[in-house]
């Protein structure tokens, strides 16, 4: 039996005969990876809490035939434990690991950039020093760039021009007023510095962002996000912003 290791975030389980699961993990260095594990269900099991959603964990499989098995499990972060006691912080977190999901397709595909991105994530929402919509549209727009589909926000996304009339997520992003689709928003100029800035990891200029401009940046990446993904993100809905 062919042995190896690796750590990665658990993105879903799904329940498999009696005692079982099958556990999905974005790995850093394998890319996703669906693998069994053996009687983590039973209340006596060595490492079932360890392999909950959220957790980021040190692995060791051994390759199957259909499915790798899990043999060794050790928790580097659990922040699926930090993250429950916060309503907003957990359904952001949940919408995280759905996305990181849907955007990585096959499996033992590396993908590491997409692993940094939720690992950074995941651990900027559990440090709480910045609001939770915030971090998630942040995410939203790194992993969206990241698989390619970073939207346009400094030039018109059709013809290159400097002069911003609109955000069209058909187009990709701001366009001109030439290039603008009927039906596209017309964003505040703060609101697109705010994607701009949340793109970046600028959280100097998106936490001094006023909560009009954050909420029409939410709309336009969630939109944006949905747009791309075909399907939209079903945990999305249950995000809600917290007071400001
Ligand atoms: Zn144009």
């Amino acid at each position: 039996m062919s042995l190896y290791r690796d750590e990665g975030v658990v993105l879903r389980t799904q329940k498999l005969g009696e005692a079982d699961r099958i556990v999905t993990i974005l790995a850093k260095r394998t890319g996703k990876i669906r693998a069994v594990a053996k009687g983590v269900r039973r209340t006596t099991s060595r490492f079932g809490a360890r392999l909950e959603p959220f957790t980021h964990v040190d692995l060791q499989l051994h390759t199957g035939r259909t499915l790798d098995v899990v043999t060794q499990a050790e928790t580097i972060r659990p922040y699926g434990e930090v993250l429950a006691a916060d309503y907003p912080r957990y359904t952001a977190g949940s919408a995280m690991l759905e996305t990181a999901d849907r955007l990585t397709h096959g499996e033992k595909e590396p993908a590491l950039r997409q692993f940094l991105l939720l690992v950074g994530g995941l651990r900027t929402l559990a440090d709480r020093g910045h609001e939770a919509r915030l971090v998630l549209d942040a995410y939203f727009l790194r992993s969206l760039a990241v698989a390619g589909y970073a939207p346009a926000l400094d030039a018109c996304a059709k013809c290159r021009a400097p002069a911003i009339r609109a955000f069209a997520i058909v187009s990709g992003g701001v366009v001109c007023g030439a290039c603008r689709p009927a039906g596209a928003a017309v964003p505040a100029g703060e609101t697109i510095g705010l994607m701009t800035a949340l793109l970046r990891g600028d959280w100097a200029a998106a936490d001094a962002s006023e909560p009009r401009h954050r909420s029409e940046c939410s709309g336009l990446v969630a939109a944006y996000l949905q747009w791309h993904l075909e399907h939209g993100i079903r945990s999305l809905r249950h995000v809600e912003r917290e007071p400001v």
